[in-house]
């Protein structure tokens, strides 16, 4: 008899947690990505503000597989899904829409941003989600400081040396501190025209930072951010983005590098199973992460939708694994003829986030802390979460380097023909800048 084919789309944390619990069963599985690595999404924002490289937070994924025999990888982009036909859609570069076959369907397909109605702040204020994001933030924000250096008009290193990040989640938070550090120790003496500790980090929210942590915590974050330098505007929304700046509860506050680290919108699977989706369009799902009437098709992470007493499951990377991981446990029940496992419960391990050098907030139950054990919790679990053993090593190497000497992995700028340097600006030389130098 043929082995059952089980297709995985989304190799994040919940599409590697199920392809990974799959690892013995007799079938044949299928995880499609979009891209070909694996990313650790939480450590982003060290790529953007050069602390990590990207090779540090990323890995194949097909070299994570590698020893698994009954996985294929394959890289190309899932658009739509037949329910009647039991196909997935891919395109890649030398296909369209070519169908999958499946017996059992696994979405985990993530999340992109949201700018709450708001598209048009995407061209001035680009998100956190991919390495090519991140990478585009580094390159932003380092060119900043490039173009302050050859500016002959002191009036105009203000603005080119205001950063305003919208969104005070833990992406605004940690982006935030890890910004200040950036400017006040790595680049301290690297100019020579301009001072580096003279930027100015604006983190803007609506209520407050580390809105979905204990008060205690959120005001502990806030007082770190603010001893380092950041200004933050809570209470406020952005009423406008462009390429001058944003306006913030009627002020304009010129910038030229404006990040959005605010909201996020599901991936589209809820319009490809045209099912039932929460508000944001995350679809429900049940105790068993099944879809309702498909008890073939589960979907999983951050573009399911699944209530737990009485409140949504966060979109959180715990979430993901957890039920990736239980999603690949039933179905491999299903197919040796075990009985399912129990419906579906996440177990909260708690919540952190950085804030600067040495410093993280920390929930977990009944504890809550702040300070330097905080952070030394927060290193230890990134740690351990993170792909493979070689990346651990890497990444803790490169930490202790830092910490240390505040050297930084990934400083280069590598989108240069894109850059504002290289388009002709009005006259201006490089002699009357630099004369008596
Ligand atoms: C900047 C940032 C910081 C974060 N920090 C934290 C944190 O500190 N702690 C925490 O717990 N959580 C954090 N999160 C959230 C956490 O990363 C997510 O909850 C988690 O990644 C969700 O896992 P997932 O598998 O559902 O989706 P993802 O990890 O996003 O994976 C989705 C995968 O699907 C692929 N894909 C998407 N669409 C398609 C398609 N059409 N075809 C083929 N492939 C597709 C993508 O390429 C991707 O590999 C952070 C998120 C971001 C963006």
């Amino acid at each position: 008899m043929a082995r059952p084919r089980i297709v995985i789309v989304g190799g994040g944390f919940a599409g590697l947690a199920a392809a990974k619990a799959l690892r013995k069963t007799p079938a044949k599985v299928l995880l499609i990505d979009r891209t070909n690595h694996h990313l650790f999404q939480p450590l982003l924002y060290q790529v953007a503000t050069s602390q990590l490289t990207s090779g540090q937070i990323a890995t194949p994924i097909r070299s994570i597989f590698r020893d698994q025999k009954n996985t294929t990888v394959v890289l190309g982009e899932v658009t739509g899904v037949d329910k009647a036909q039991k196909c997935v859609f891919v395109s890649d570069a030398d296909r369209q829409n070519a169908s999958i076959f499946y017996d059992h369907l696994i979405l985990a397909t993530g999340a992109s941003h949201s700018y709450f109605g708001h598209n048009e702040f995407a061209e001035y204020a680009p998100g956190l989600k991919s390495l090519a994001d991140a990478e585009a933030a580094r390159n932003k924000i380092l060119q900043a400081f490039e173009l302050a250096e050859a500016e002959e008009d002191p009036s105009r290193h203000r603005d080119l040396l205001t950063f305003v990040l919208v969104g005070g989640g833990p992406t605004g938070v940690e982006m935030a501190g890890a910004l200040a550090v950036l400017v006040r120790t790595t680049l301290k003496s690297d100019f020579r025209r301009i001072d580096p500790a003279s930027a100015r980090i604006v983190l803007v929210d609506t209520a407050h930072v580390l809105g979905t942590f204990p008060e205690s915590l959120s005001r502990a974050a806030k007082q770190r951010l603010e001893k380092l330098g950041v200004e933050v505007r809570l209470g406020h929304r952005v009423d406008h983005i462009d390429a001058a700046g944003v306006v913030i509860a009627g002020e304009r506050i010129a910038s030229k590098t404006v990040i959005w680290t605010a909201g996020v919108a599901p991936s589209p699977a809820g319009k490809w199973l045209n099912v039932e989706t929460d508000r944001s369009g995350r679809v429900r799902i049940q105790r068993d992460l099944t879809v309702p009437g498909y008890a073939e098709v589960f979907v999983v992470g951050d573009t399911a939708s699944l209530d737990q007493n009485g409140r949504p499951l966060p979109g959180v990377a715990q979430v993901a694994i957890q039920q990736g991981r239980y999603t690949g446990k039933l179905i491999h029940n299903r197919i040796v003829g075990n009985p399912p496992p129990s419906p579906f419960s996440y177990f909260d391990k708690g919540n952190m986030a950085v804030v600067g050098k040495g410093f993280a907030v920390l929930e977990s139950g009944k504890v809550r802390m702040s300070g330097f054990t905080a952070w030394l919790t927060w290193a230890a679990v990134h740690l351990e979460f993170l792909a493979t053993s070689s990346l651990r090593l890497s990444v803790f190497l490169q930490w202790v380097w830092t910490y240390l000497t505040g050297e930084r992995g990934d400083r280069l700028i590598v989108d240069h023909h894109g850059s504002e340097a290289r388009k002709p600006a009005s006259g201006k030389t490089f002699e009357a800048t630099f004369a008596g130098r």
